[in-house]
């Protein structure tokens, strides 16, 4: 089992359950729009969320984002261990620095002393890109070199009495990166925090972060995950959810059931479907929808659900934990269908 690190409220490894995490796209000095778009993510279910801080007026904005965000923040730092210093006192909740790459001894120190006085971690975040050049050199563009680049930092804080540290090792190739994790929590007790980098748009970055994420979890390895896609963040965290829901690891929101649809189907299910995913994105307790297309499979699948439907001719039964409540015409499927989901969601509220 990984070491157990505290961020803000939040465990991280120890066996505590696979966390969420997003990363804002706004600019951090727009404390306005940040703390909204955090939001936005916590209401679809992100756990802890970075920002990114490539100034001083960004650093200085960090306070009054930490005091705001219903979730921990984590302060994105490269180079300038000056920045570093000012998030720790506005507050932070956690840095994500490589500490070799912010300047002399002198300055790794002072950053490293105001984090263990506040109790802050530090996650360490090697990137399959920017490799230092010793260790390219020594080992190509490898899993292993992404490993000696981290376990060189780790070295610097251990050197410094620190040990409140997470480890990232990203790589946009999925098998350098699946190899690099597997490196690591062969060699040392720190939390995880999984993700491919760059992997690209919706499409082709859910299923390499699936893929690279998934396989490692499946294995154990992982305490903490961050989908990277070129679109809006609440898809980002969409997408890992739906990773650790797939993996039978955490439980939120609706699970959808539907069927491919083929020749048999007599209805237009796909805007059904769609419409229902939509709206169920922001439901947070688990539900069990099926929508199905004909009687072959439907009224078996709708019945296991907490809310189904079997389609016919231009029709379909709406089914409540195994019973047909009653037949809808297409027109009215989404909002009956619906009204019944809110129903559940009420039942299941007052059980
Ligand atoms: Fe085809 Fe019916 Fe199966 Fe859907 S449930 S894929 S419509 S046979």
């Amino acid at each position: 089992m990984s070491k157990a690190v505290k961020v803000r409220d939040l465990q991280i490894g120890g066996g505590a359950p696979v966390v969420v995490q997003g990363m804002t796209k706004t600019d951090t000095r727009d404390v306005q729009a940040t703390v909204e778009e955090i939001r936005r993510y916590a209401d679809v279910g992100c756990e802890i969320v970075r920002v990114a801080v490539p100034d001083m007026e960004a650093a200085q904005a960090v306070g009054t984002i930490v005091r705001q965000s219903p979730i921990p923040v984590v302060a994105d730092i490269h180079f300038d261990y000056r920045l570093a210093l000012e998030v720790i006192r506005q507050g932070i909740d956690k840095l994500r620095l490589n500490p070799g790459n912010i300047g002399g001894r002198d300055r790794v120190e002072q950053v490293v002393k105001a984090a263990k006085e506040r109790g802050i971690p530090i996650r360490i975040g090697v990137n399959s890109g920017s490799i230092e050049k010793g260790m390219l050199q020594d080992y190509g563009r490898t899993a292993e070199a992404m490993v000696a680049s981290a376990e060189k930092h780790i070295q610097i804080l251990n050197d410094l009495d620190f040990d409140d540290i997470v480890i990232s090792l990203k790589a946009s190739d999925v098998p350098t990166m699946l190899q690099a994790y597997r490196l690591m929590a062969a060699r040392h007790p720190y939390p995880l925090h999984l993700g491919v980098t760059e992997a690209g748009t919706v499409f082709q970055g859910t299923i390499k972060s699936a893929i690279g994420i998934g396989a490692l979890l499946a294995e154990g390895i992982g305490d903490t995950i961050r989908v990277s896609l070129t679109a809006p963040g609440e898809e980002e965290i969409r997408v890992a959810w739906q990773i650790l829901k797939s993996l039978g690891l955490r439980q939120r929101g609706a699970d959808i059931v539907a069927c491919p649809t083929c020749g048999r189907l007599q209805f237009d299910m796909w805007p059904v479907v769609n419409e229902l995913e939509r709206r169920l994105a922001t439901v947070a307790e688990p539900l069990h929808v099926a929508i199905m297309g004909c009687a072959v499979n439907g009224p078996g699948e709708a019945r296991e659900a907490d809310v189904g439907l079997a389609g016919g001719k231009n029709m379909g039964l709406i089914f409540r934990h195994g019973e047909i409540v009653r037949r809808v015409e297409q027109e009215d499927m989404v909002e009956e269908l619906w009204k019944e989901i809110q129903s559940a969601r009420e039942e299941a509220r007052t059980v």
